[in-house]
This record gives structure tokens, C-alpha cells and sequence, in this order.
């Protein structure tokens, strides 16, 4: 099918090196020219794993532009995929996908058979995006619109760090539409991916006993609000272990042990209970304060959603007073960060934890380090850090500095020579806000080790929760969250 992907970000980049690779004819479309110049250059203007090697067997089936009238007319699916940031009061800002609307209205060709929105919208905005290109149009033409096209909504689930692998091998495909015509297109649009039916990219495997893909067809409003309450379940399941950390730390309680053991229930499952400093990106942040405006626009609160919220940003707070505890104060400290983008395997830095921090600690008179594998540039362009000082590597970072704070879970980060790094500091106080390292381990190089709601190794030793299937302890540092979203 010839595909025009609009908004070319992480979302859309993505879909359309994905769209490319399964046979389509995609064209992404972008107003950020040194973004579209980047990527005709054949460099990804992010970091994702796999995009670069999957937009080259892409090859020419792939196109890039930043002019409405070449991606536009000859499309069959149109897939919006703009950014939503936050407004100020917390609902998203709808500009991008309004003004994208009006262009299509303004170019769509007699081919199109589906717009279809992949940005996450509050309810009722595919209905606006289609009375927008249906006004745009009579405003050209003088008279309703010629072409006859759908309008539907198929939220986008990926994760960033696994977003290749989460659009090649998704756990359903979601379209919410008020006409059969938007369903069908898009089904034939997802074919290989239903079906599973493409032979997978050396580099990701199709993971064993994925055999199909299903796709949930749903009414418009549905749709809209599915990806809403999937993010802020997400996000308060994170915020629940953490407010569990707190009260675990007070009891003498371990937050892994905790996490363990109710994960075993299927009814609650083991991912997201990974105590930390908590959530940020583009996604949970914003999408539970929409949850809440949307709410507030229906004379409705949502106490849970926004308690998640609470507890999640108190978490930050968290970390700078157990640096306080056990610093004897922030003032004239030096402290390292490492990990700045909001969870591993990307550059992106849009509310991230790590620069929260920072800008805390620097306000709390601190002087703070940070190294990240990937998103030093990113961070270098957000606004309020001037002095923040950025390393090259965690042993920079470490050199005369009075606490280390691990801020992103890389796995890089799990095999530094710790040894090495608490020799070079003033004083080897390292605060794991992954919970993701090893307590015993650090402590042996040298470290005095703070979780967050982990049971102190100084203390009296843990007694493991054993399953019948593992003879061993099932304690052990909390498992790799590489790959896991967040
Ligand atoms: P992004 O900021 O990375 O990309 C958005 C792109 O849209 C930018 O490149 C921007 O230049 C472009 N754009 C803005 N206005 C435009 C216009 N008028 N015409 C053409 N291009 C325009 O954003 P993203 O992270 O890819 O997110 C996009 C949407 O998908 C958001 O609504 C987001 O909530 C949703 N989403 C994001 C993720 C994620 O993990 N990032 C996951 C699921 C859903």
C-alpha cells in the first residue's frame, strides 16, 4: 500500500521503517527539515536500537519529506503520528495534529482510504481531524469533499529502547473506528503483522511461539481512551511498588522480596513492580494529566490516577532527601549522575528523572556530574542546566565526588569497575535508584550502598523467599530491565 506517515519522531520514524520493511510504499513526512535532511543523509535522528539497520533494508521503499503535496495525494493510509506535548494545564496540545488535519484536507487524493491517528489524542479528536479535513476541503473546493475516506484511531503502544521489536512483534493491534472501511484498510495495512506472515530481520528474531497478532477493533472513543488508561495503569502500577519501597524501608521489609512475591499472582504479573526512582518520558507524565483534565471536563476526579502522579514526582524528592541523610546536608556536595534519558536504550530526555534530579540538587547547592551512554547532546539542549557538568565516562563522574546517583538502569552501568570508581571519590556513597545492582557486590568494592526500599546488607541478612521449582534464593539483584518499558 503507498503509506504517508506524518511526523517523523520517534513514533513515526519507527512506524515507517517498520511499514517500509513489510513491503509498503511509505513516505514520511516531517516540518523539522534538519530532521528529514538527517535522515536522507541515512542517520537516524535519535537513538533506537535496530532503526538504523532496519530504514537500510528498508532502502528506497522509504522516502522522506517535509512538503505536504509530495506525501499526501498518492497516499491510501495516512498515519498521523505528530507529537502531543503538554500544554500548561495539562492537556495536550492538539496544534500539530489540527494543522496536520487541514493539510490533508487540503492535498488528500482520490487514493486515501484511511486517516488514521497513531499520536495519542483525547477522546473525540479523530472526529475533530476528520470535520477539519472535511471543512478544509469544501473551503478548496466550494463543495463537499469528492473523496470518499475514513477516519480512525489506532493508538501506538510501543516503547522506546524496544520500539523496532515492539511494531514488529506488538501485543495487538488497535483500531478504533466508526466505519468498516477504516478497519479494513487498516487490516490490510497490519497484514504481516497479524499474520506474522514476514520473515523477520536477522538482527530481531521473531520471539518463539509468536504466531499471530491480534487486532482489536473498537469504536472511535474506546480507542482514544484505551491508550489513555493503558499508560496510567502502567504508570500507577510503578507508582504502587514505590509507595510499597517507602513503607519497606520503615519495616525493615525488601521491595524485591515484596515484588516477588505478589508478582507470582497472574493477576498481577511481576513487570512493572520495579521500585526506583519512578517514571518520566513523553508519555505517562502527560497522558495521566490528560486522563485528569479529560476528567475535570466531565465534572469527573480521578483520585487514583493523580495519587500515581503524586507519589511518582515525590519520588524525586525522595532521592534528594536520602542524599541529604546520608551526605549530612547537599550544600558544597559533589554528586554524580548516571543515566540521564528516562529509562535505558534511548537519548530520550523529555521528563526524565536524571535532570529533575539535577536541576534539585543543583538549586540545593550541590555541584553535579553526569555521564549517559547516548543522550550528553540532548541533555546539553534542555533548558535551566548550565551548570550542570557533563562526563564522557562514569569514571569522570566518580572522580572526587561524595555520592553517586544511578539514574537509568543501562546495562553498561551494571559492570562498571566499581572498585576503581569508590577509590576516586571523596566519599563512596552510591544510591541505586534502579534498585537494578548488587548490594554485597558494591559494598565489597567499597561503597556504602543505598536502595530505595531495599533491605539494608549492613543490617540483618535477608531471608529469601524460595520456590518449590528454584531450590537457590530466589533473591538476587533485581532482573535486567533492559527491554522492559517504562
Ligand atoms: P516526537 O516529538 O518524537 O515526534 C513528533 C514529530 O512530529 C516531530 O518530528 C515534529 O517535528 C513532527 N511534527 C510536528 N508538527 C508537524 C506537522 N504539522 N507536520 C509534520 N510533522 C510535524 O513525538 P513521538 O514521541 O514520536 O510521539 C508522537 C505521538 O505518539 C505523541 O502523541 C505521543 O504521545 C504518541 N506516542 C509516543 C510514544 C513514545 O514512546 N514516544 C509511544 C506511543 C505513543
Amino acid at each position: 500500500m503507498k503509506v504517508s506517515i506524518i511526523g517523523t519522531g520517534y513514533v513515526g520514524l519507527t512506524s515507517g521503517a517498520v511499514l517500509a520493511y513489510l513491503g509498503h510504499e511509505v513516505t514520511c513526512l516531517d516540518t523539522d527539515r534538519a530532521k528529514i535532511a538527517q535522515v536522507r543523509a541515512g542517520r537516524c535522528p535519535f537513538s533506537e536500537p535496530h532503526l538504523d539497520a532496519l530504514l537500510r533494508l528498508a532502502g528506497g521503499r522509504c522516502r522522506f519529506t517535509t512538503f505536504y503535496e509530495e506525501g499526501i495525494p498518492s497516499a491510501e493510509v495516512i498515519l498521523l503520528c505528530v507529537g502531543t506535548p503538554p500544554a500548561p494545564d495539562g492537556s495536550p496540545d492538539l496544534r500539530s495534529v489540527f494543522e496536520v488535519a487541514r493539510a490533508i484536507g487540503a492535498h488528500l487524493g482520490s487514493a486515501c482510504k484511511v486517516v488514521a491517528n497513531k499520536s495519542t489524542v483525547p477522546v473525540g479528536t479523530a472526529k475533530l481531524v476528520q470535520s477539519l479535513i472535511r471543512e478544509t476541503r469544501m473551503a478548496g473546493n466550494g463543495k463537499a469533499p469528492a473523496v470518499s475516506f475514513s477516519v480512525a484511531s489506532n493508538p501506538e503502544f510501543l516503547s522506546q529502547g524496544a520500539a523496532v521489536r515492539d511494531c514488529l512483534y506488538p501485543d495487538r493491534i488497535l483500531v478504533g473506528a466508526d466505519d468498516p472501511r477504516g478497519v479494513a484498510a487498516l487490516r490490510q495495512l497490519y497484514e504481516p503483522v497479524i499474520e506474522q506472515s514476514f520473515a523477520p530481520p536477522a538482527f530481531l528474531p521473531r520471539p518463539r511461539g509468536k504466531t499471530g497478532v491480534p487486532l482489536l477493533d473498537t469504536d472511535l472513543a474506546s480507542a482514544e481512551l484505551i491508550k489513555y488508561a493503558a499508560n496510567a495503569f502502567l504508570a500507577l502500577k510503578i507508582s504502587f511498588i514505590n509507595e510499597v519501597a517507602e513503607l519497606a524501608e520503615k519495616t525493615g521489609a525488601d521491595v524485591g522480596e515484596v515484588a516477588r512475591g505478589i508478582g507470582f499472582d497472574p493477576r498481577i504479573g511481576p513487570s512493572f513492580l520495579q521500585a526506583g526512582i519512578g517514571w518520566g518520558g513523553s508519555c505517562f507524565g502527560k497522558d495521566t494529566a490528560t486522563l485528569l483534565a479529560t476528567a475535570s471536563q466531565h465534572g469527573l476526579s480521578m483520585p487514583v490516577v493523580q495519587a500515581a502522579r503524586e507519589v511518582n514526582y515525590r519520588q524525586r524528592q525522595r532521592v534528594l532527601e536520602q542524599l541529604h541523610a546520608e551526605l549530612g546536608g547537599l550544600e558544597g556536595q559533589i554528586v554524580g549522575l548516571l543515566g540521564l534519558a528516562f529509562k535505558p536504550h534511548t537519548d530520550d530526555v523529555r521528563d526524565a528523572p536524571g535532570l529533575d534530579l539535577a536541576r534539585r540538587l543543583i538549586a540545593a547547592g550541590a555541584t553535579v556530574k553526569a555521564h549517559h551512554p547516548v543522550a550528553l547532546d540532548r541533555a546539553r539542549a534542555e533548558p535551566g542546566l548550565p551548570d550542570l557538568i557533563y562526563c564522557d565516562t562514569p569514571q569522570a563522574v566518580a572522580q572526587a565526588c561524595d555520592a553517586i546517583v544511578l539514574v537509568t538502569e543501562w546495562p553498561q552501568y551494571r559492570r562498571l569497575p566499581w572498585s576503581q570508581l569508590a577509590a576516586a571519590m571523596r566519599s563512596p556513597v552510591l544510591l541505586d535508584g534502579r534498585n537494578c545492582l548488587d548490594p554485597k557486590q558494591l559494598e565489597r568494592a567499597g561503597f556504602r550502598y543505598v536502595g530505595m526500599g531495599r533491605r539494608s546488607t549492613r543490617s540483618s541478612a535477608p531471608r529469601p523467599i524460595r520456590t518449590r521449582t528454584s531450590p537457590a534464593p530466589v533473591w538476587s539483584p533485581a532482573p535486567a530491565l533492559s527491554g522492559v518499558p517504562v
